[in-house]
């Protein structure tokens, strides 16, 4: 798509295209979304935009600008990548996909995000590699695939392992780290049900959801179940244990069919008041976090954040916490649950909450505030 270049001066609604992505990739305030003028203020986001990109900075917005621009609000997971010759598909996730293919050592050619020929031909060979349906899809079935193949080789040999420890401990930042999702509930038991709502449903798509978004930024996502299975609490806990997960999220909504008008979020972590001060701090601590940015991004009630000691906050070993995302048994918690675009809040207040946990004490931002383009910022400085 051939597009006049647009500079200082220029106004019109291409303008506010351009100034929307600029939001979206955090060179521009949010407020600065609306309005169609080319001003310095958008030469300046533009500007740091290309520098960061290692693009000609010339503050101007061309073709290949605007190309990169509008790449750069897709995270690998959001959508199905694959080859459609004539109208190449082109953004980060694009990028992101090449770069995994390339480091399991499937050849996909220059990673420059765009889903071309060697792309296609690198994922159908990985496909094949891991005995999936070589169907040239990069899905959500493929994309576990590779989280699971990149974690075995940069935690298979005791070398690497020590290299992955390194990582987790070099700070703040996300890259490197295991985080396992554990979606409640199974094909076998759907939880909560309202209307053709199940929860089962829910949690495995808000994990997808979670599992796209961090994967983007380096981290090797598991999740505790597929579509299909019926893992116990206990099971789950072990797997998390036997990968050495720095974190675990178990995702519930809760179903009180007696109280159909109770509502709201809460998340609980691993706790036992009445027996002898058995508590876990950090596992509190995330669940504050993960409650407060839940709370700051939706309007759910706030039920806050409380101590349990259910199993897969009991036997787990590293923090975890449970999130239980609004209540299916009421009308209109079902209906933001039933939302796609509620459910993607949901799913970026998980992945701050996950960074700001190893932000600590250098995060000065305010609750609410941070997106996934900062935390993707964040994970692109290490
Ligand atoms: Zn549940």
């Amino acid at each position: 798509m051939a597009l006049p270049s647009m500079r200082v001066g220029d106004v019109g609604p291409q303008v506010t295209a351009v100034r929307e992505r600029l939001v979206a990739t955090g060179d521009l305030p949010g407020s600065a979304a609306t309005a169609d003028t080319f001003d310095t203020e958008v030469e300046r986001a533009v500007r740091a935009f290309q520098q960061r990109r290692g693009m000609l900075v010339d503050g101007v917005v061309g073709s290949q600008t605007y190309r990169a621009l509008d790449g750069a609000r897709w995270l690998l997971g959001d959508r199905i990548l694959m080859h459609t010759p004539g109208h190449l598909m082109a953004g980060d996730d694009v990028g992101a996909l090449q770069e995994r293919l390339l480091g399991l050592g499937y050849p996909c050619g220059r990673v420059d995000g765009v889903f071309g020929s060697s792309t296609d031909a690198a994922l159908r060979d990985f496909q094949r590699g891991v005995g999936l349906r070589p169907d040239g899809l990069a899905g959500p079935h493929t994309l576990r695939g590779l989280n699971q193949l990149s974690r075995a080789v940069t935690g298979g040999a005791p070398h690497a392992l020590r290299e992955a420890d390194r990582v987790r401990s070099a700070g703040t930042n996300l890259r490197g780290r295991v985080v396992v999702l554990d979606p409640g509930h199974s094909s076998l038991d759907p939880g909560g049900v309202a209307g053709d709502l199940r929860e089962a449903d829910i949690t495995l798509d808000l994990a997808r959801r979670v599992e796209g978004r961090l994967a983007a930024v380096g981290v090797h996502v598991v999740l505790t179940r597929g579509l299909t299975g019926d893992p116990s609490q206990l099971e789950r806990a072990d797997l998390a244990n036997s990968l050495n997960a720095d974190l675990v999220l178990s995702l519930h909504c809760e179903s009180l069919q007696n109280a159909p008008q109770a509502h709201g979020v809460a998340t609980y972590f691993y706790g036992s008041p009445n027996q002898g001060g058995a508590w876990s701090a950090t596992g509190e601590q995330l669940a504050s976090l993960v409650q407060r940015e839940i709370v700051a991004r939706t309007d759910l009630l706030d039920c806050r954040t409380h101590p349990r000691t259910w199993d897969i906050l009991r036997h787990t070993v590293m923090p975890a916490v449970r999130v239980e995302v609004g209540h299916l048994s009421h009308p209109g918690d079902a209906a933001r649950l039933g939302d796609p675009a509620f459910r993607d809040t949901v799913a970026e207040a998980v992945v701050v909450s996950v960074q700001r946990v190893y932000l600590g004490e250098t995060d000065d931002s305010t609750t609410g505030t941070l997106n996934v383009a900062d935390v993707m910022a964040r994970a692109h400085q290490f």
